[in-house]
């Protein structure tokens, strides 16, 4: 995708003024485009009038390619010029504040300079009027060959992306949620209006029609392919090639509809031998969004932290918190689902398995089992608070586990939470925070608040 960007101005400093900060806006652009990993930027000129202010907006907004822009003042651009451009702006803004010049040439420095060079000046009146319309913005400071920079400026675009895709995010829900459950309830409508997210709900008959249409030639040929990715550890392989089954059906019943996350339901397998197991795993590790039990706010959180982490290092993942070694002093948290823990968290190669579920009354279901990785990361939940919808995000840190758990037949992770287990804990139950989270090592607690922000969620960090 690409990010726009403006340069401020105005005609007050002459057509010589105007012509170079053209020259001096692209060069800063193509520096910053040399930077930023997934997006290229795109000079859309320097701005002097309401009009064109009001015309380059229009243009962005309705541009689907153009996920974001970024404005910086060159001169003074007086901003009652930019108000109604500003006013419908649709697009994620970043405010850079920089200047051509990294050193005050001393010796050389006239009016003309200070004329040509007033960001200082310039951006502050943008920043005005920015504040002054509450548009919620990212302001970057700093020269612009400065890494630092250009690394605000490559998170925000992770982050500007990903706000493209959650605004057009589609979920498919096979079943309702869980019979009882309250967490994983709430208003689809709001979180239309508010994240963009469209769910559909569909009953698992149709998801077992599609599975019905698979082809032994086809089962087999992806059965294949699991043998030459992942350890098999079972000699059932009936079981595994019927979750093969399952991916190949979900996979074109979710590209056939534009969905890019969905749910199931243990409750909900009339006509499904087994619960998807492995076959969800593998459609999360591809980048699918995902929630158990008819979740489908983690499943939508999950598939926007995938996007915006693609081009980071770490992953996302759909996570529950379990269980508890509540040795004093060395509390960890380990984390798992019933079967349908993302390879994108392994640390171990996964290893293919066949055990009884003991929920549900299906026969044992294949799954991928492996150890979780290690490292910072963070645990968001995302929760209909009856006034719209709260991002709860918690500083963890991944630890291996203390003693092998042979007996243990599904993946699983283990993290200590801060600031410590007690104080982490207790504000998570007082926040209402779910069972249900999204554990990330590629999504800080700084992406979680923009996103939360961009959309109206109440944002809590914890830790
Ligand atoms: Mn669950």
């Amino acid at each position: 995708m690409k990010i726009a960007f403006l340069t401020g101005s105005q005609y007050l400093y002459g057509e010589e003024t105007i012509k170079q900060v053209e020259k001096n806006s692209e060069i800063i652009c193509r520096e910053i485009d040399k930077k930023t990993t997934r997006v290229t930027i795109e000079y859309k000129g320097a701005v002097k009038t309401d009009a064109e202010a009001l015309k380059a907006v229009k243009e962005i907004n309705y541009d689907d390619e153009t996920a974001g822009v970024i404005v910086w003042c060159h001169t003074f651009s007086p901003a009652k010029m930019w108000i109604n451009a500003l006013k419908i702006i649709n697009k994620p803004l970043l405010h850079l504040h920089t200047q051509f010049n990294e050193r005050l040439p001393y010796g050389e420095i006239d009016m003309d300079f200070m004329n040509l060079n007033q960001s200082a000046h310039g951006d502050r009146e943008f920043g005005y009027v920015l504040s002054r319309l509450k548009i919620k913005r990212e302001t970057v400071v700093g020269h612009y060959k400065d890494d630092e920079v250009a690394g605000q400026i490559n998170k925000w675009a992770d982050f500007a992306v990903a706000q493209a895709f959650s605004g057009q995010l589609k979920i498919a829900r096979f079943g309702d949620n869980m019979r009882e459950v309250a967490v994983t309830e709430g208003d689809k409508v709001e979180a239309n209006i508010r994240f963009g997210w469209m769910t559909d709900y569909y009953a698992v008959g149709d998801l077992v029609d599609e599975i019905k249409k698979v082809t032994a030639e086809e089962t087999e040929a992806l059965f294949g392919e699991y043998l030459g990715k992942y350890r098999l550890n079972t000699t059932d392989t009936d079981k595994v090639k019927e979750q093969a089954k399952y991916e190949i059906a979900l996979r074109r019943f979710l590209n056939r509809g534009g969905y890019k996350a969905f749910t199931t339901n243990f409750q909900d397998l009339h006509g499904l031998k087994q619960l998807p197991g492995l076959a969800v795993q593998r459609l999360s590790e591809s980048g699918y969004g995902f929630g158990a039990e008819g979740d489908w706010k983690t499943a939508a959180l999950t598939a926007v932290f995938k996007k915006m982490g693609e081009n980071r290092d770490g992953f996302s993942a759909f996570m529950e918190d379990y269980t508890y070694d509540l040795s004093s002093g060395n509390e960890l948290v380990l984390g798992a689902h019933m079967l349908e823990v993302c390879p994108t968290a392994a640390k171990t190669c996964p290893v293919i398995e066949v055990h009884p579920l003991g929920i549900g009354g299906k026969e044992p279901p294949a799954r991928l089992v492996f150890d979780g990785a290690e490292g910072e990361a963070t645990a968001t939940s995302i929760v209909d608070t009856g006034n719209g919808f709260k991002i709860i995000t918690a500083k963890i840190e991944l630890v291996a586990q203390p003693e092998k758990m042979p007996k243990l037949p599904v993946a699983r992770l283990m993290w200590r939470v801060k600031p410590n287990f007690k104080s982490g804990v207790k504000a998570w139950l007082e926040e209402g925070g779910a069972h249900h989270t999204v554990v990330s090592t590629a999504i800080d607690t700084m992406d979680a608040e923009a996103f939360a922000r961009a959309n109206g969620a109440e944002f809590v960090e914890i830790g």
